[in-house]
């Protein structure tokens, strides 16, 4: 686990995913912040109500380190602090993080805010436990019925979904439109921009995000195809259109740089551009099998 190294050193207790301890009535567990394609490595800490963001920037002035709000059923009731930069195992570093925990409950107090006290789901008063990669007061019944009612989603989007073939026409239909202005430009102007060529693997993955399809690898993979071939279709089309109206073989156009071989290059590198923002853009995807694997593991 990321933290093994060095939460011990902070007496931290270990469970079986997720490290916490008490400090001044307050729970502390660590935990990655996605944030954006980042994963930080932070601290976390539920409390009673929900923070307000203007107490949450006070924080952040104070101890002079990022901060998010961040909740499991509720609404913004934990508050996330990134760990303080530095080798992690160094006294000095390790030193640091301990009086930024300290300093961040302290300050939670002077604002008002408690522990958090009762189970989210049933609202009554409850021991903390593990809950997937989180830890907060919660009944082992309540968590049973949530991972109950986890799987039966996961259940029910397992088989094939219309969504998908949605989606992979609406990427087929973007990705398609996408790509008319490179050939307008190749076709009235005899040449074009190579950056023009991104708008089809937006549009591919413009098509798979409204779909709202399940995140599937597969899908993600086949959203990234679409604009690879019709990119790769664009480019046997204009380089041979360019070339003729050039009056030059399509091998001395493509060897010249100034020419094809710099759209070839660049052109080949955005073909591709369809998974990398697939990727990006599942950071910010509900995926519920990908939830329900944090209780299993
Ligand atoms: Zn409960």
């Amino acid at each position: 686990m990321k933290y093994d190294n060095y939460a011990p050193k902070l007496n931290f207790n270990k469970n079986k995913n997720v490290y916490e301890k008490e400090v001044d009535g307050f729970k502390v567990y660590l935990k990655d912040w996605q944030y954006m394609v980042l994963s930080i490595a932070s601290f976390y800490i539920p409390t009673d109500k929900e923070i307000l963001s203007g107490d949450k920037k006070k924080i952040e002035a104070e101890i002079d380190n990022a901060c998010a709000l961040y909740t499991v059923a509720n609404t913004n009731d934990t508050l996330i602090v990134t760990l303080s930069d530095g080798k992690k195992d160094s006294d000095k570093t390790l030193d640091a993080i301990n009086k930024e925990i300290e300093d961040t409950v302290k300050l939670l107090k002077e604002m008002g805010y408690n522990p958090m006290k009762v189970c989210p789901i049933c609202k009554k008063e409850a021991q903390y436990l593990e809950f997937g990669d989180d830890f907060l007061p919660m009944h082992e019944d309540c968590k049973a019925s949530f991972v109950e009612k986890l799987e039966a989603k996961v259940k029910q989007e397992s088989g094939f979904n219309i969504k998908y073939l949605l989606s992979i026409l609406l990427s087929i239909l973007f990705a398609g439109i996408g790509i008319v202005p490179a050939i307008l430009w190749t076709y009235f102007g005899h040449d074009y921009f190579t950056l023009v060529i991104v708008l089809c693997p937006i549009g591919a993955v413009l098509g798979y995000y409204l779909s709202h399809a399940t995140p599937r690898l597969w899908l993600r993979i086949v959203t990234g195809i679409i604009p690879l071939i019709i990119i790769a279709c664009f480019m046997v089309f204009a380089f041979n259109y360019i070339a003729e109206y050039k009056e030059m073989t399509i091998g001395a156009y493509l060897g010249n740089f100034k020419y094809g071989l710099r759209k070839l290059i660049f052109g080949s590198i955005l073909a591709f551009a369809g998974f990398g923002l697939t990727r990006y853009i599942y950071k910010f995807q509900h995926d519920n099998a990908k939830r329900l694997k944090k209780f299993k593991d």
